[in-house]
């Protein structure tokens, strides 16, 4: 069919030495940066998103556009659908699975809790098992989160630090994602690797988070809400640019040890490696909303109020220094040329879609 020799036809277009990667989520905000990259350095890309509403499908659609331009194809498909998974394995030998796909936000676990199970643990479970099957059998890399440190925890958080005390449900199923993954590789040397990142901000960046959101309202003329914690001060955040993200990804891809099963048999040991990619200064909110105002020119309407119970942390901030030794990577981008960046891109894509829609 044409849809299957686009599929074979983009993973073709390679050369002989770089990866073949299946990259879920590739119409989302990092995923959408992750193929990008790839493609650019030589990579053979292939993307999975199911499109799903949980914000602006316009955003997802443009994001697929650029894609498009950079000729990477996305298979809109669930990663819930075993045959469609299947059949991507069997026409295409990836060497790399970048997962990227997943129900993100804390928030939103209230209105939809399913949506979590879904995506983050019953899809995961589907996409690990379609790679157990494959072969060759892929090396994985995958997206959890700083929110797996949950409740109390020390600062900076370090990989080897407790995360018993999921803050929310996003988080229990990021850290159920952590235990499912450590199981495959075990039992089936499939070689994982788990990323967790922290905060993570720029261009083309996500309509539900708060530097987006807060952009967005500044510039109406509208009220935002800044969260404080009443009793243990500040409300801050790692916040953590997309390009440092992004390089982090690609040397996780790089370092994976090859697999060492096939069909679904284990042959050898294959690492299963976690990393924190943060950015290792933590910024208060208020702060975030002050360089957003210099930047826009317009002064926010505030307004502070106690932080509710609703799955947020107080604070996070990451030790990198494993992302440092082994994946020999330093975060680059400070807060404010990384913001500087997104209001660019904010203000010209907004300014455009108002003129055509995209
Ligand atoms: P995103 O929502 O922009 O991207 C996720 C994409 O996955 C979306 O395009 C969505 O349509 C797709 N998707 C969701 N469920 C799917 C399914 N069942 N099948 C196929 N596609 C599906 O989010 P993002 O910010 O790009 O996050 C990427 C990954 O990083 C996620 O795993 C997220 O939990 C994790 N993460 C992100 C941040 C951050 O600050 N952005 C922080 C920590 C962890």
């Amino acid at each position: 069919t044409d849809w299957e020799k686009r599929v074979t036809k983009s993973a073709r277009n390679t050369t002989a030495s770089s990866f073949t990667v299946l990259v879920t989520g590739a119409a989302g905000f990092v995923g959408c940066h992750v193929s990008l990259a790839l493609k650019h350095r030589g990579d053979g890309v292939l993307g999975l998103d199911n499109f799903n509403r949980y914000y602006d499908p316009n955003l997802k659609r443009a994001r697929r556009k650029l894609l498009t331009r950079a000729g990477i194809f996305v298979v809109e498909g669930d990663i819930n659908d075993s045959q469609l998974l299947r059949k991507l394995f069997d026409l295409v030998p990836f060497t790399h699975v970048m997962h990227l796909a997943a129900q993100a936000g804390v928030r939103y676990a209230m209105q939809n809790p399913s949506s979590y199970i879904h995506s983050n643990v019953n899809g995961f479970v589907n996409l690990l098992e379609a790679c157990k099957l494959a072969n060759p059998q892929p090396a994985v890399v995958w997206a959890s989160s700083s929110s797996v440190y949950g409740l109390n925890s020390k600062v900076p958080f370090s990989e080897k630090d407790r995360t018993d005390q999921p803050a929310s449900l996003y988080a229990a199923t990021k850290k159920a994602g952590e235990e499912i993954a450590h199981t495959y590789n075990h039992i089936y040397g499939i070689s994982i690797s788990g990323l967790r990142f922290f905060t993570v901000y720029g261009p083309w960046g996500r309509p539900d988070m708060a530097y987006f959101f807060f952009t967005k309202n500044i510039l109406k003329g509208k009220q935002i809400t800044i969260f404080e914690s009443a009793n243990h001060g500040t409300v801050a955040r790692d916040f953590t640019y997309i390009d440092d993200i992004v390089k982090g990804c690609l040397s996780a891809l790089d370092t994976a040890k090859k697999s060492t099963g096939s069909g679904g048999k284990k042959k050898g040991n294959a690492q299963f490696r976690i990393y924190n990619l943060g950015n290792t200064s933590p910024v208060p909110v208020t702060e975030l909303v002050t360089i957003l105002e210099k930047l826009l020119k317009v002064k926010a309407k505030r307004k502070v109020v106690p932080m509710p119970r609703n799955g947020d942390v107080r604070f996070t901030h990451a030790n990198i220094s494993r992302w440092q030794r082994e994946l020999g990577y330093m975060p680059a981008t400070d807060l404010k040329s990384g913001l500087s960046k997104f209001v660019k891109w904010y203000l010209n894509f907004y300014s455009a879609s108002k003129k055509k829609s995209v």
